[in-house]
């Protein structure tokens, strides 16, 4: 059912509701893409791993030369302020810094980063209904390994959705993107590991893909596990002939992947590698918000 609450949300420094919201028509991000965003998981009232994606937010809006006026402790601050306004403790949250708005089609010198803050509850039905491991198909689209923007969580999100979308009418879960070296680059809006032959690899940020928060907590598990994930450049095949593989993203966490293009990877998922893994990423998920961040 429709959640038919009024959401408190947060604009260039106020919290508003969400119909009190009044954006520029020449707002940039609307225009052009002119910003960036971040996408995080509220668990307990504490987001996980705040201070990456705020990071890696604020250095998004340096690749792209927007000047910012909000440091990480304020905006850690409007962040905690915009949970209890909207008492979710369970929740989404994104992030969207984008230009200040002018018209034309050069910003002005010296404009600055606005930021909008939005909360919504966590959609526990679809992670329920992914546990069994999601199908994956390989897209035509290609990363392009000369663009800024695929290695920022840039507005321009236009790709990943049409390789989403070409995905999905074919019947699959989510897109596995190549690059244009014909190399495995990451999901529509996730990461990709895969674990074959005793060995767990990723690949690197230079195959065309964002620095995933979760892809490093998963180096970070796998460590603790006593087992290395290693960077390394793979072709689809490695996925086809993968024993497990699975996906990443700050909503979905560990994913298993079930398939790719109808062919199923491995005998069982998860398989045992990737669930000790989905399990130790729980146990560290509740263990850093019971401490706060
Ligand atoms: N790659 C892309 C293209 C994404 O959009 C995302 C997240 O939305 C990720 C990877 C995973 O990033 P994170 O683990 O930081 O959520």
């Amino acid at each position: 059912m429709k959640d038919l609450i009024e959401r408190i949300i947060y604009y260039k420094g106020e919290f508003l509701k969400e119909s009190e919201l009044r954006l520029s028509p020449y707002n940039r991000g609307l225009q052009f893409g002119d910003g960036v965003f971040e996408t995080m998981r509220v668990y307990s009232g504490r987001v996980f791993r705040l201070e990456s994606h705020i990071n890696r937010l604020l250095k998004g809006l340096d690749v792209l030369q927007i000047e910012n006026k909000l440091d990480a402790p304020v905006i850690k601050n409007a962040v905690k302020t915009l949970i209890d306004e909207n008492d979710l403790t369970d929740a989404s949250l994104k992030i969207t810094a984008f230009r200040e708005e002018c018209p034309g089609i050069d910003p002005v010198p010296g404009s600055k980063a606005c930021f909008l803050m939005t909360l919504s509850p966590f959609d526990h039905e679809r992670k329920k209904y992914c546990e069994k491991g999601i199908s994956t198909g390989i897209v035509t689209i290609r990363r392009n390994l000369s663009s800024p923007h695929v290695f920022i969580k840039s507005l321009n999100y236009l790709e990943n959705m049409l390789g989403r979308r070409q995905a999905h009418d074919r019947g699959f879960d989510e897109a596995v993107f190549l690059n244009d070296l014909e190399t495995v680059a990451e999901g529509s809006i996730s990461n990709i590991f895969i674990f074959k032959d005793s060995e767990l690899f990723t690949p690197p940020i230079n195959a065309g893909i964002l620095n995933g928060i979760t892809r490093d907590v998963v180096f970070e598990i796998a460590e603790e596990k006593g087992m290395k994930c290693c960077e390394k450049s793979m072709k689809a095949d490695d996925i086809f002939t993968a024993d497990e593989a699975f996906m990443t993203n700050s909503l979905m966490e560990i994913m298993p992947l079930r398939e790719i293009d109808g062919h199923r990877i491995g005998d069982k998922c998860p398989g045992a590698v990737t669930a000790d893994l989905m399990k130790r990423f729980s146990g560290k998920v509740d263990k850093e918000v019971s401490v706060g961040s």
